[in-house]
């Protein structure tokens, strides 16, 4: 008897049980969200190899996707040897034949062991997020050996040059291959030439982040303050610097439009 009793009370506190479970899951699947579904990218075999959407800019054989900055229609010529690129003093920047808007990039830079020099004359290039023009036009994300190399601050290695100080300074030694990891979203214009929206980079230096999100103040200007120009998608360039410091070297370099 009161076995049945106790059942009697079980049953329905059971079934109200059941009632609340089922309404949360409902509940729960009202804030679940299946389209649109991401697309599959294979990763690289680790970081510095490319993704399977990469376009790779340089593999270690040849600089076919690249120019010279100042007469576009030359082949870049910097030096390619056993897998990397070295800089070319003499024959100044090269882009990238295409151009890109938004984009995720790597590169991985070597500053030689035996680099001399001081300041902004030691193992001085530079990664132009957007090429603009002949030159140094554009957007630069400084590279430079700053190991023990003091310069001003919003010049060393990994400033957005002249506008953002990097977040930290994790320089490598001379010798050792160094990486950066940018994310890179490309300035709007109107169709009246002024800024609809300000470039913006986020990059990551040996994996270290110094640059968050900032909003860019315009073009690199090394005399005088940063202004945009209107302008649209634009190759990525990298400089060969006018310094006498012995030249630096490139290897795996990629970028995923985004
Ligand atoms: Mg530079």
């Amino acid at each position: 008897m009161k076995k049945i009793i106790l059942s009697c009370f079980c049953f329905p506190f059971a079934m109200v049980c059941s009632a609340q479970k089922m309404s949360a899951v409902d509940s729960a699947a009202k804030t679940e969200v299946y389209s649109p579904v991401p697309k599959v990218v294979t990763p690289g075999e680790n970081f510095s190899t490319p993704p399977s959407d990469a376009i790779v800019l340089f593999d270690g054989k040849n600089l076919n996707e690249w120019v010279l900055t100042n007469d576009i229609r030359k082949p870049a010529n910097w030096f390619v040897a056993d897998g990397i690129v070295t800089v070319n003093k003499k024959s100044g920047n090269i882009q990238t034949k295409k151009s890109f808007n938004n984009y995720q990039l790597h590169l991985e830079y070597r500053i030689p062991e035996n680099i001399t020099g001081e300041g902004q004359a030691r193992g001085n290039s530079g990664l132009f997020l957007a090429s603009t023009g002949g030159g140094d036009a554009g957007y630069e994300l400084q590279i430079l050996d700053n190991y023990h190399n003091a310069t001003y601050v919003n010049g060393q290695v990994g400033s957005v040059y002249k506008q953002f100080i990097p977040l930290a300074n994790a320089c490598r030694k001379p010798g050792e291959w160094q990486s950066f990891d940018v994310i890179w979203t490309a300035p709007q214009f109107n169709e009246d030439g002024t800024l609809k929206s300000a470039a913006k980079v986020t990059a990551f230096h040996n994996g270290v982040l110094v640059q968050n999100n900032v909003e860019l103040k315009g073009e690199t200007k090394w005399i005088g303050l940063p202004s945009y120009h209107k302008h649209g998608a634009s190759p990525i360039k990298l400089q060969a610097h006018g310094d006498k410091s012995e030249p630096l070297s490139f290897r795996n370099i990629w970028v995923r439009e985004l």
